[in-house]
This record gives structure tokens, sequence and C-alpha cells, in this order.
């Protein structure tokens, strides 16, 4: 299933399926919650009650061209959490640029690296990002596999994770370099509004059997920059979810961002970096492409 947060021609916001480039409200096809959220956190009883009414549907929705597509979780109710060079290829490029972030050098994390985004971050997949030079004039893009947990959890075996796995969806983890590096810490540069696009839909772990075998790709301008596979993952997405659940209880709608493959901007010769009016598209083979302007203040 496809499942998505939008806004219909009346602004109001609320949970739907879509399927053959149409949607459905949730709520019009039985007692469902009106957000994804509510929904995720319904658990697998509502899952399993919805997946046969959405399989019969045909015809009759809304055209998927006619109403604006939100985030899937519009706004999470806890930081975003994301892993940091777990891709082998990001890892070297990262540390060859020898600045404050790469201070482990050519070493490949033993353990993952993990940081967060603010709930703020959190934009639509055809949403303009706000740009303001006055706070960076370093944006990056980084494509990611993003992971919603279904179903609460602590210490959850690395062969039981997948099964705490609601979905998933395409994520831009958009990073302000020159903030990471002044603050010698993720956080700041990771959290500026609306730095985060996520969607274009969470679709759900029953289509996605291996997480592990998804191509992402990156376009700047219809350029493309990135082109990875999750194979190369350091850290699996069972083994993260094993991992981050140790001590810290993984509750539905919880989302993980599960790193980018090499070819960010900051690595490159020369180093580059988004600019007003520059599109800049993510997409993984499966679920789908996002697709978001950098604001020209047009
Ligand atoms: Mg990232």
């Amino acid at each position: 299933m496809q499942l998505v947060s939008f806004v219909d021609k009346d602004g109001i916001p609320m949970a739907g399926v879509s399927r053959n480039d149409q949607v459905w409200r949730l709520a019009d096809l039985g007692p469902f919650p009106s957000t994804l959220i509510e929904f995720i956190a319904a658990g697998s009883e509502a899952w399993n009650r919805l997946r046969p009414l959405v399989a019969e549907l045909v015809s009759g929705g809304l055209s998927l061209r006619e109403v604006e597509l939100l985030a899937p979780v519009p706004r999470p109710r806890k930081n975003i959490i994301c892993l940091g060079w777990n891709y082998a290829a990001h890892a070297r490029e990262s540390a060859s640029r020898r600045d404050a972030l790469a201070t482990d050098a050519a070493q490949l994390p033993e353990h993952p690296i993990v940081f967060t985004k603010a709930p703020t971050t959190v934009t639509g997949p055809h949403a303009k990002v706000p740009y303001d030079p006055g706070l960076s004039t370093e944006i990056d893009w980084e494509v990611e596999l993003a992971v919603i947990i279904g179903k609460s959890g602590r210490t959850i075996s690395q062969s039981d994770a997948l099964d705490h796995v609601f979905g998933y969806t395409v994520l831009n983890d958009l990073s302000a370099r020159d903030i990471q590096r002044r603050h010698k810490q993720f956080f700041l540069g990771k959290s500026l509004d609306g730095h985060c696009p996520m969607g274009p839909w969470i679709v759900t772990a029953d289509a996605i059997p291996n997480p592990q075998d998804l191509r992402l790709r990156t376009w700047v301008n219809g350029t493309i920059k990135q082109d990875g596979t999750t194979a190369h993952q350091i850290f699996s997405v069972a083994r993260t979810i094993s991992i981050l659940s140790r001590g810290m209880t993984l509750e539905p709608g919880d989302i993980i961002a599960t790193g980018t493959p090499d070819g960010v901007g900051y690595a490159r010769t020369p180093p580059e970096f988004l600019r007003p009016g520059d599109v800049v598209e993510c997409e993984i083979e499966g679920i789908g492409r996002i697709r978001n302007q950098i604001d020209a203040g047009d």
C-alpha cells in the first residue's frame, strides 16, 4: 500500500491511500483515523482491515495531481533519528574533506553515528525549501531510505527488527555544512526549518521484503549526483533498529533516516551547494521520487 498525507481543495489535511494515480481518504474507506500518524499507531488490526479494501479500489478517487501531498508524517512526535556515514564510499569522501566533521579519517564506523533532525524540518515531497543566505550558503543534498516504525519495542533482536517496520519513504537529509562545521556538531546544521523533504508516500513494509536491495539516486537540475544502493549500507535496517532499541524504546511513527551514499556536494571538487532556484530530486526505486526547489524568493 502507498499511504499519503495530503490537503484537499478545501485545505484540510488528511490521511489517504494512493493507487493508480488516484487518492482516497482513509476516512471514506471505513472507520479509520483521519491522520496517518494515528493510523500507524492503530496497529496491525487496522492495517490488515484496510489492505483488502485498498486492493479493490479501481476508480472514483481524487486525482493525485489535484491534491497537495504533505510529508507522510507532517509533524513527527519526536526528532528524526539519523545515521551518519552509513555507506563506506560516503564515509571515505567525508573523511577526505578533513574538516571538523571527519576526525576519524578513513576509519569506517564500528558503531553507527547517530544524530537527529528537529520535527520542524519536515516538509512535503514537492515543497519549496526555505533559503536564507544569512544562515547558510552551504546547503547540501543527501538521499536516504527512511524507515517508519509501526510496532513499539525495546531491545529488539535483529531477526525480529523488520517486524517493527510499518513502511519506508524517501527522505532528503538537507544539511547546512557551514553551520555543522561552525558548531562542531550535526544537530543545528541538520535542523533548519523545512530542510527535511519526505515522501511522496509511505510504501508499507509488505511491499518491500528486502530493504537492502534498493537503488537510490539524487539529481540537481536534472544532473545525477548520487547513485547508490542500500546493499552498501554498513549497518542494515534490521541491525540499526536492533542497536537503537537497546536502551531506547522505538514507538509507532518514529522515523529513522538510514544514511546517504556518496556523491554529496561538499565532498566534490570543487564543492557544490544548492542555490536559490535549484531543483533537487531524490528517488528510491520501488518507493518513489520527491522533487523540491530551493526558494528563490519569487
Ligand atoms: Mg544524512
